[in-house]
This record gives structure tokens, sequence and C-alpha cells, in this order.
């Protein structure tokens, strides 16, 4: 395929698109599939000759789409959805004709330069204070991971750099246990040990306090252990915990230490001021990141971090060899010092082109709407009979279960197996939970409403034993 099979194609693709989009509400959600139903259908060695792109694309249409779960589907409320705007995905397209490697300012000043001003609109946009700068990661656990590292360095003088960890002082990091386990990834990937990661206690509210960091720090330093930086949950993935940011933060700057706030898919919802209660004292944290690819339609990859003062961070990450010097050029940003790959996409076009086409007003009522509707779906399944909430709503997050484990297990799968809508579970306490997350960017209240019905009829219809074996 040469460059005007590219133009005919990406004619024949865009409409493809469109006619996928506009089909996802009589699909299901969720592939229903059998392991190795795909693979089966692809040949299992190479071909030598070229082959026709006519039949590459049958191939694509009778294989694929039926083997996806459909992340952009209106009723995904899954984990949280990777949404993508239409406005991203036409950025992507432009960033993908361009196919740029964006490490270094030289090799795309665009790129660098976008990256930077769009950085600053979103820490307008959920309010942090000016002097805030920061960078566009792939995902939040690699800018999680880049925060860990630099907290890391702090403490050890960056001498773990040089000398590597070996023989040093024990290092300890603070969390609750509703972290995300992308931060247990960091502390293991960082060379901490997973042991040095203190899981806080939580209050009732499944917020980490100022008075329990503060005690298990002053443990720790009483065991001679060296306390190195703290992690802070600003959005659970399993029912929406947020610690007590401004305390914590407060008794972390007492004791010297650097703060991460992770806020990875509630991080958006700032762009709300009504919300911003829930982090109140972030502008004391010393990182944040949050993904634009979860709650604001610019797609997977999109996750920013912004830093009070990056030059830890760039003097943890950063490397300059001589071939990736820019000559005479001291006052630009490489944004590959400030993250761990050294290769990066183009991350910050379609920022630009989503925060125009939706505008901060159009994203919040998006924002707003999902909110409102998590809480109207709430009420009629709490008043649906052996239906029990089992956390109230986060912002758009509930659970809810039925009397029994095997009952709600049992009630889940029929849920999915059905494919109108797609849900997920998480353990509260020890009790199985299935999960209610709003947050589909197309999605409709009537949409969000088909889960109490979907739940209604299911209840009506069996009887909700244990499971079924397989
Ligand atoms: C989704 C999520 C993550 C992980 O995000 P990635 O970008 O996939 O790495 C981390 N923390 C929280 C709270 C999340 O919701």
């Amino acid at each position: 395929m040469d460059h005007e099979g590219l133009r005919h194609w990406s004619k024949r693709a865009a409409d493809w698109a469109a006619d996928y989009h506009a089909g996802l509400r009589d699909r299901p959600v969720r592939a229903p599939l059998v392991p190795g139903a795909v693979a089966r259908q692809v040949p299992g060695t190479p071909p030598e000759m070229a082959e026709p792109m006519e039949a590459i694309w049958s191939d694509f249409e009778a294989i694929v789409p039926g083997g996806m779960t459909h992340w952009q589907h209106p009723r995904f409320f899954a984990y949280f959805p990777a949404n993508a705007a239409p406005a991203s995905m036409l950025a992507e397209q432009l960033v993908n004709a361009m196919a740029c490697n964006a490490l270094i300012w030289q090799t795309s000043p665009a790129a660098t330069e976008i990256e930077q001003v769009m950085v600053d609109w979103l820490r307008q946009a959920v309010g942090l204070p000016d002097g805030f700068v920061g960078t566009i990661h792939d995902s939040a656990t690699n800018a999680t991971l880049s925060a860990v590292l630099t907290m890391r360095e702090k403490a050890l003088g960056w001498r773990g750099l040089d000398e590597g960890l070996s023989g040093g002082p024990i290092l300890r990091f603070y969390a609750s246990a509703e972290t995300h386990s992308s931060v247990d990834k960091a502390i293991r990937v960082a060379g901490i040990g997973q042991r040095n990661l203190v899981k806080v206690a939580t209050d009732a509210d499944r917020a980490m306090t100022g008075a329990a960091l503060r005690a298990a720090i002053a443990a720790d330093r009483a065991a001679g252990l060296m306390p190195a930086g703290v992690i802070l949950c600003a959005g659970g993935t399993s029912v929406g915990a947020f610690d007590r940011i401004g305390e914590c933060i407060a008794v972390a700057q007492a004791e010297g230490l650097p703060t991460h706030v992770d806020a990875a898919w509630a991080g958006s919802a700032m762009i709300c001021p009504e919300f911003r209660a829930l982090w109140a004292g972030i502008e004391g944290a010393d990182s944040v990141v949050f993904n634009p690819h979860k709650w604001l339609g610019a797609q997977f990859d999109c996750s920013v971090q912004l830093l009070r003062d990056p030059g830890a961070q760039v003097r943890t990450l950063g490397l300059r060899p001589t071939y990736l010097e820019t000559a005479g050029r001291e006052e630009i940003v490489n944004f590959n010092e400030w993250t761990v790959p050294l290769g990066r996409r183009f991350r910050a076009l379609k920022l630009w082109f989503v925060l125009r086409a939706y505008g901060l007003d159009g994203l919040r009522t998006r924002i707003r709407n999902h909110v409102a509707w998590a809480e109207l779906a709430r009420v009629e399944l709490a008043a649906l009979p052996r239906v029990q909430i089992v956390t109230e709503p986060r912002l758009s997050l509930f659970s809810f279960a039925l009397d029994t484990d095997a009952a709600t297990e049992s009630l889940l799968q029929r849920i999915n197996d059905d494919g109108r809508i797609y849900l997920t579970q998480t353990r509260v306490d020890g009790r199985f939970a299935i999960r209610v997350q709003v947050g589909s960017f197309d999605c409709s209240k009537e949409d969000v409403m088909l889960i109490p019905k979907t739940v209604q009829e299911m209840l009506a219809s069996c009887s909700f034993g244990p499971l079924p074996s397989r």
C-alpha cells in the first residue's frame, strides 16, 4: 500500500468509524467470546507475499469488531471508561499521519509547546495555582512511578541513581489501602519493596487522616526507618475513596516529606468548582496525576502530571547525552527528561481539539450530568427488593449487592451476558459488590437508567442461587 492507497482507505475507515459509532447501542458492550476464539481465526504463520488491502479489510470486519469490548459504548459503566470524544479521534488521526516522536523539543517543537500550553490550560481548569507545571504521560502508572522515583532520590540526596540501593537506608512510603495497584507497582519497580509501602488505616469514610499518617511516620522513625514520601488517594478505583488531602499534606510537610496525589479518574471532575472540596488542600501537593483519557474525552493515552517543582523529577529522570543535545538552545524543555520512556507521542493535540470543541462548559455539563444520573440510578436500585447499596455515590461511582456474595456474582454475570450494560465488581470490607461508574462521554440519562431497569428485570426472572459451574 502506498500513500494514494492510504487516501482511499482512510476515507473508507472514516465512514466505517461513523457507522460503528452510530451502531454501538445495538452491540453487546462486552465481547461475548471464549478465550482463543479470535486467535483461532488468524493464521499461525506470517504471509510471505503481499496481500490486497481488500482481503485485509474484509478480515478486519469479519474478525475484529465482534471480538471487541466496546469502550466507547454509551452503556459502558465498568472500571472507568477510557473515553474518546469525536474531536479527540480526529486529532489522533492527524497525529497518526505525522507520526512524530516528540522525545525532545527539536524533534517536534509544536508537540512540546502545545503540551506546555495544554498542561497549563488543565492546571487552570482544575483550579491549581500558578507555578504548577507538568507533562503528559501515557498512563497514571508511569506518572506515579516517576513521582516515586523522584521521592526516593530526594530522600537519598540523589545518591541512589549512582550508587544503587543496596546498603542504603530502608525507605518508607505511606498510602491508604484504597490506593490503586499502580502505587504498589511503582513501589516494587522503584526498588523500595512492597513491605515498605505502609498501608495506613483509614477512617469510617475510607480516608487516610492526618493523625493516622503522623502516627505511622512516628512509628517508623522510632524504629530507625527512613520515611521518604506520601501517596494520597483522590478518588479510589474501588469505591471512590478520598484521603483527607489537606490534613495529610500538612503532616507530610511538617515531616519534611514530599507528596504525590493519584486523582486518575476523579481529578477531571475538578473542572467543576463545586467538587473541589473533595481535594481541599491540593495546592500543597508536590505532584498530582489525573487522566484526561478517563473523564475528559481525550482518548487513551493521556495522563497529566502537574508538579510544583519539576527540577527534582528532571534531576531524577533526565539524561542528556550528546546525541540528544540541541545546540545553542538552553531554554528549551525536553519532555523525555520528565518521564521514564525516551520516545513519546504527540498527546497534546487531542487535548487542544477536545478543550476547544466542547469547551470547559460542555465538559462540566457532561460530568455534572453523570454525577446527577448516578444518584438517580442509586435511588431506583435502592428501591428494588433484595438490592442493598453498599457504598454511596462518590461523584459518579457507587456500589450495590444482593444479600449473598453468590447471588451478587450470579447477578453480575447475567447482567454482562445480557450485554446491554457492562458493570464490574469490587470487594468492600470483604463483601462482593457491583460497581456502577457513570462516565461514558456520550451516555444519556436513558442509558444510565437502563442499569436499574436491567437489574429489575433480572431479579424478576431469576432466583439467583449460587453461580452455576461452567
Ligand atoms: C485508572 C486508575 C489508575 C491507573 O491508570 P493508568 O493510566 O491506566 O495507569 C490509577 N489510579 C486510579 C485511581 C485510577 O482510577
